[in-house]
């Protein structure tokens, strides 16, 4: 079905390898050659990915280059390091080396509940992350002001996955239709307050799934956001004459909020004429952030193909992650990254849709990039040529030619997922079990 191209790694010789026998074969240089793999600060690096293709969008790298990692932190880029004295390395000719994927738009409150808040629609973020090369997931709108400390306890504490939030207005969450259109319960100050106390995590406010025709929802969350100097995320909810996607675009929303699920087609995003509402341009122009937010019903092909050839680009490529979208057309984040390749976008910006541009969002610019002293959050992608088949979320499938693979992803400078063991020493007979692999052998 398709043809890899990834040059084989380094491998060591037949003959050394029985002359180790039973000793080892994962580290030992000698001292003088460890000496060269040394950091200013004198200690070896723990991780170097050598020969990788880097994207880096940020520090505007874009070739081949070797990413040393050391405590956690990017320790260098550049075109050669020495990594002698590394503990482990990743040979990663012939793959695009990236910083950390950062998913926008997640669902990640799973619970025994019935919707998103608590409740098994969303997903434990480690389970899903890694294996797409996501490091950091901002969870939008499950929790709000009267549950957040359960989602922070429960799942952000425990999780190796960096979990971000965005606090829905709802002080209950998404605990279900009634819930999220009761307008008593979306007072801005309660989540302002919450999301001043948890500055380190909550990262914006939500709104989501409101049918009604006032402009409550929207206004109370960016008072939250402007009360707390985050941006507001707004899902806008069902179509409503009494209150237009123009308005919102164009008065409503301040620059930096963002508009959720771009091209789902559901409130207005395209036109009759089959061109993009002219709203959406204005919105883009104002500094409005527009994320593709996937999910199980908001990405149409007949939507996103007019726009982009409009060349109405996604500022974040996300996912909206849970329980039915992942089993779907969404599937993960890689898979929709390949789209917009397929849709003709370089592989240069869907990989700044979906590292700096989302970190710039969020207003965290130490993520997204690997730039030295940022978290060693990093993901190695092959890119596979063959034929791939694309569905939307209305069941249409586009086909392409080129997709997006994890092979190994780096979190806080640590393996966390490694597809085809390239982080790993090969066996062999009497080898000694290595060190530091992923995974967790208690169980
Ligand atoms: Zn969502």
């Amino acid at each position: 079905m398709h043809v890899r191209s990834r040059v084989s790694r380094t491998v060591l010789p037949a003959a050394l390898t029985l002359v180790l026998g039973a000793t080892t074969v994962s580290a030992s240089a000698p001292a003088d050659a460890r000496a060269e793999g040394k950091d200013a600060e004198g200690a070896a690096y723990d991780l170097v990915i050598r020969r990788g293709h880097v994207i880096d969008p940020k520090n505007g790298i874009d070739g081949v280059r070797d990413v040393a990692v050391k405590d956690g932190r990017i320790a260098r880029v550049a075109r050669h390091i020495d990594a002698s004295g590394a503990e482990k390395t990743v040979e990663a000719r012939g793959e695009y080396v990236t910083p950390g994927l950062v998913d926008m738009h997640a669902h990640l409150f799973p619970g025994p509940k019935q919707d998103y808040a608590n409740g098994w629609h969303g997903v434990a973020p480690d389970g899903f992350t890694f294996r797409s090369g996501v490091t950091t997931a901002v969870d939008t709108g499950s929790s709000g002001a009267s549950n957040f400390a359960q989602f922070k306890e429960e799942v952000i504490d425990k999780s190796k996955t960096r979990v971000l939030a965005f606090l829905n207005i709802v002080g209950k969450g998404m605990a279900g239709h009634p819930y999220e259109q009761d307008l008593s319960d979306m007072e801005p100050g309660p989540a302002a307050k919450v999301a001043k106390e948890f500055p380190e995590t909550i990262v914006g406010i939500k709104t989501a799934h409101y049918n009604g025709p006032e402009w409550d929802p929207v206004e109370n969350s960016v008072a939250a956001g402007e009360a707390a100097g985050i941006p507001a995320m707004v899902d806008f909810g069902a179509d409503s004459p009494e209150r237009p996607l123009s308005q919102l675009l164009t008065e409503k929303l301040r620059p930096g909020d963002v508009y959720a699920h771009m091209f789902s087609g559901l409130r207005g995003e395209l036109g009759a004429d089959g061109r993009l509402n002219p709203a959406m341009h204005e919105g883009r122009d104002r500094g409005i952030v527009f994320e593709v937010g996937h999910g199980g019903g908001s990405f149409s092909w007949d939507v996103a193909v007019p726009g982009m050839q409009e060349g109405f680009t996604p500022d974040v490529i996300s996912t909206d992650l849970h329980i039915s979208s992942m089993n779907s057309g969404m599937k993960d984040l890689s898979n929709v990254m390949s789209k917009f390749l397929t849709l003709g976008m370089p592989l240069e910006d869907v990989v700044e849709a979906a590292t700096w541009k989302p970190a710039r969002t969020i207003q965290r610019p130490e993520l997204g990039n690997l730039s030295p002293g940022a978290p060693a959050d990093i993901a190695v992608f092959s890119l596979e040529r063959g034929r791939f088949g694309f569905v939307d979320s209305f069941g249409w499938r586009v086909d392409g030619n080129r997709k997006l693979v994890a092979e190994t992803t780096v979190r806080a400078g640590e393996v966390v997922w490694d597809l085809n063991g390239q982080a790993a020493p090969e066996w062999h007979p009497g080898a000694n079990p290595p060190e530091n692999v992923a995974g967790d052998h208690e169980h």
